[in-house]
């Protein structure tokens, strides 16, 4: 039952020809994307337009005055349209891989049936209806791969948005009710996926966000912010392997009980993870970079 599988993810608008042609090199028999194909080459142009208005006419937009929303809601347009475009170039040199691809949405890629709405930078471009032949879109869906099942949840953050913005907060804090409901509501589409696997060690659990306290430390904050029910569907589960991204600056593995947790890295700057199984199912992890 050996089996080859690439894991990717953050490509971000720029899948580099070096990790087309390492891919090929490879020849997985499927590839495993963990969100964030959404991306602009505009990146540093947009941060350093925001800083700038943030600046002059401080956070809130409805009070800038009209000449300027008018000219940001242009520049953002012209943004999302260059963000549509290279992330439909992303899918379609994926596709052409001819190589079956698997994947979920991260933070900065918009699907159909999320209701938040558009984020300002990913164009109207929703990854969840991208057609291809070898393509895949998996959240909250199992699939076979080889001898494994694929355990696919994309998404950002959905249990601890709130604790993103407000910080932890005491068990008995009011927020803490609204932030406990959404993470019952995840962990029970999360167990319903699990309740369909016979052998959670031959199951992989593909996410957007790290599981908490693994691959999640953010420097400027000095804090962890990984996924809590992540982390404690894991536990209770131990699937053989998580494979996330998010955090660029973290490629790496690491364990969670018997799971092997893969950090797959930044994928614009060439980054992803091999993963193979023996024909024991015995799992082991190689992580690159070209
Ligand atoms: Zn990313």
């Amino acid at each position: 039952m050996s089996l080859k599988i690439v894991a990717l993810g953050c490509i971000h608008g720029v899948l580099k020809k070096s990790v087309v042609e390492a891919i090929k090199r490879e020849g997985p028999e499927a590839i495993l994307v963990s969100g964030d194909f959404t991306g602009s080459v505009h990146d540093d142009e947009v941060r350093k337009y925001e800083k700038d208005l943030v600046e002059n006419f401080g956070p809130i937009s409805q009070f800038w005055p009209l000449r300027v929303q008018i000219d940001s809601e242009k520049k953002f347009a012209r943004w999302g349209r260059i963000a549509a475009e290279n992330t439909a170039k992303v899918f379609n040199d994926l596709d052409k891989l001819g190589i079956p691809l698997y994947y979920v949405h991260g933070n900065w890629d918009s699907v159909s049936t999320d209701g938040r709405g558009m984020l300002e930078n990913s164009g109207d471009f929703f990854i969840d209806q991208v057609e291809g032949k070898n393509l895949k879109f998996i959240h909250e869906k199992v699939v076979k791969v080889g001898g494994f099942s694929v355990i696919g949840f994309g998404g950002y953050r959905g249990s601890s948005a709130k604790e993103y913005l407000i910080g932890d907060l005491p068990e008995d804090d009011p927020n803490m009710e609204g932030i406990r409901q959404v993470r019952e509501d995840m962990r029970r589409r999360m167990e319903r996926l699990f309740g369909k696997i016979k052998d959670p060690s031959r199951a992989i659990l593909l996410t957007h966000d790290p599981p908490y306290k693994l691959h999640d430390y953010l420097e400027a904050a000095k804090k962890n912010y990984g996924e809590k029910v992540t982390r404690e569907v894991i536990e209770k589960y131990e699937p053989a392997v998580c494979v996330c991204s998010h955090f660029h600056e973290h490629q790496g593995l690491g364990k969670i009980k018997k799971t092997l947790v893969v950090n797959s890295g930044y994928g614009r700057e060439g980054q992803f993870t091999l993963i193979e199984a023996d024909a024991s199912g015995r799992v082991s992890v190689t992580l690159k970079k070209v």
